[in-house]
């Protein structure tokens, strides 16, 4: 099986990230049976982001394309912090993205059992020990990356006595904090994650999932490695920060080792978005603050967010494969995801008219009891996508600033006198407008048509220089739009002094239109269901979209939409 994926993806000679070449290496060199098995280890104590979607495309990405599988692995180990809630919305989370985890659903708390008995296994071997003291004393007494720590008064404490305490942390006999298991390393080491980690705690709040059945938990260093073990992980890829962590892991694991099987960890540089934050204990304290409307709010960098604000799985993947996976970190551009997402929409949202900001239109020479149906391409990208039936009559709306009473040079939109073609129907001359003297308001275009000039008719050559989107007044229906801006003002809004964050936060993130003016069609709109409103952008029915009462979030802007709408 996998000879043959690797031949199949040899041949393909595209380039491959170290990591995968480091798999390929694995599976040609015959370790642990050439087996590729890796895994995606959540902890949740928040909603998933779009920096998880880098590690989740690698782990199933990489099990995918050489026939190895990709468990789901909820990192439960601190009972304090995490919730139900977000366990489902991960689950929901990482099917949307297009992966699955078959029946290998697990939870480092599946494996309390096994890793307290290699704790005691661990004491009883002399290579780890109880420590009486609290925890800014053991962290004082472990020195400086260039001075050796110093080593506990209970470092030589005889095995029968830290067993014996073991056993009764864990009975409840002793308050948190108060004492702590270490594994028994090296205090001179220069990584200071060897100088006699913590390896277990005691925490008396009950586990979503164990109860009160533990009142000591494991370290995440402790259960990582180990659960990888157990699961017969065969390649551990995590981010950058455990780097310095890996002589532990592999210490650990060497521990456990009965055969020649072992996991071997990889580290990649995270996704880091411009203009926003990674961080779940950030993220989560803008939805306790009520500074966005929940975790799915479309400006938050969370997959429910992104889905929400009409992000597709393929626009993401597609940002993923061009950032690719390095050992440097670096901030990501957010406009290379606007990027994606655009390419991909261009190619499969249906074009719609839509009006944000409306100013009426008459035709006078139209009859007003004329109602015509426009047959109009629903994507000029895509034939196949067919054509739609959009009705058009003497009374439209337009946008109110695609008319000017006093243009510049080069104003290609309507003025007085000047003529546009209105797309997918007919050239009209702006004849005269009323405008609210009080406000200065234009009120009403009044425009001629030349009734030769239909699209696709014979006079349809002829050519104007500006074209305009126009929704019929008498068939438009109303519409809430919702316009998202960065949710941060400054670039590295993480960045800046612990907590300033807050400071950063862009005021005119979301602004919201309420009466706009759409295509008839758009009356059916379910929700996420995703558009290109022409000249304006791509934007998709929000979750709380219904007919009658229609929302719609804009996803992204357009670019470059004269370009195009002159042809
Ligand atoms: P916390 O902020 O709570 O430490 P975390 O962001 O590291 O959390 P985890 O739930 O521990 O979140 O992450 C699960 C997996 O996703 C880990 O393997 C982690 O390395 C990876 N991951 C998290 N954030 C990013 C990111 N920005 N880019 C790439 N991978 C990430
Ligand atoms: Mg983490």
């Amino acid at each position: 099986m996998n000879d043959h994926t690797l031949k199949v993806n040899e041949e393909s000679k595209a380039p491959v990230s170290f990591i995968e070449q480091f798999i390929i290496d694995d599976i040609r060199e015959g370790k642990n049976d050439g087996r590729v098995h890796t895994r995606f280890p959540p902890e949740p104590n928040g909603y998933l982001h779009i920096g998880h979607a880098k590690a989740i495309c690698l782990d199933f990405g990489m099990a995918e394309k050489y026939g190895g599988k990709c468990n789901l692995r909820f990192d439960d180990t601190n009972p304090v912090k995490e919730e139900v809630e977000y366990i489902d919305s991960i689950k929901e989370d990482i099917h949307w993205l297009g992966f699955d985890w078959e029946n290998r659903e697990f939870y480092a708390s599946d494996y309390f059992g096994k890793l307290f008995e290699f704790a005691v296994d661990l004491i009883k071997r002399g290579l780890a020990y109880v420590d009486d003291q609290p925890a800014d004393i053991i962290s004082t007494q472990k020195g400086t990356p260039t001075r050796p720590g110093q080593a506990s008064p209970y470092r030589e404490r005889p095995a029968e006595e830290s067993l014996d305490l073991f056993y009764r942390m864990n009975e409840g006999e002793f308050e948190e904090g108060s004492r702590v298991l270490r594994a028994k390393i090296d205090m001179a080491s220069p990584n200071m994650h060897m100088r006699d980690p913590i390896i277990y705690r005691i925490l008396k709040t009950p586990h979503h999932r164990t109860g009160d059945t533990w009142k000591v938990y494991p370290m995440y260093d402790f259960a990582h490695g180990q659960c990888d073990y157990f699961e017969g992980i065969t390649h551990s890829l995590c981010t950058l920060e455990f780097e310095i962590h890996r002589p532990l892991y592999d210490w650990l694991v060497y521990q456990l080792k009965t055969s020649d099987y072992r996991p071997r960890q990889i580290e990649f540089n995270r996704l880091n978005l411009n203009y926003t934050i990674m961080s779940k204990r950030k993220l989560l304290e803008l939805v306790r603050e009520g500074s966005v409307n929940g975790w799915d709010d479309p400006r938050m960098p969370t997959l429910c967010g992104l889905r929400r604000r009409g992000y597709t799985p393929e626009s993401i993947k597609k940002f993923i494969d061009l950032i690719g996976y390095t050992k440097v970190e670096a901030i990501n551009d957010v406009s290379l995801l606007e990027h994606a997402i655009r390419d991909d929409l261009n190619l499969r949202a249906p074009r719609v008219f839509g009006v944000l900001d409306p100013v009426k239109l008459i035709i006078t020479n139209y009859p007003e009891a004329k109602v015509e149906e426009m047959d109009i391409d629903n994507n000029p990208e895509d034939p196949g996508m067919g054509s739609r039936k959009v009705p058009f009559s003497n009374e439209i709306y337009i946008e109110r600033d695609d008319f000017m009473e006093d243009p510049p040079h080069k104003y290609f939109r309507l003025s007085p006198g000047t003529e546009v073609r209105l797309k997918g129907a007919y050239i009209i001359k702006c004849e005269s407008f009323k405008k609210n003297e009080g406000s200065g308001l234009i009120e009403e275009i009044y425009c001629t048509y030349d009734p030769a000039s239909r699209s696709g008719g014979e006079a349809a050559g002829r050519k104007v220089k500006g074209t305009l989107h126009w929704v019929s007044a008498q068939h438009a229906v109303n519409a809430e739009v919702r316009l998202y801006d960065r949710l941060f003002d400054h670039e590295d809004p993480a960045g800046q002094k612990e907590d300033d964050y807050r400071k950063f936060l862009n005021p005119d993130s979301l602004k919201i239109l309420k009466g706009c003016m759409l295509e008839p069609s758009l009356a059916s709109a379910k929700p996420s269901d995703k558009f290109q409103f022409q000249r304006v952008g791509y934007f998709c029915a929000d979750l709380d979209s219904k007919p009658g009462s229609l929302v719609f979030n804009r996803t992204v802007s357009l670019k470059d939409t004269w370009a195009k709408m002159r042809k």
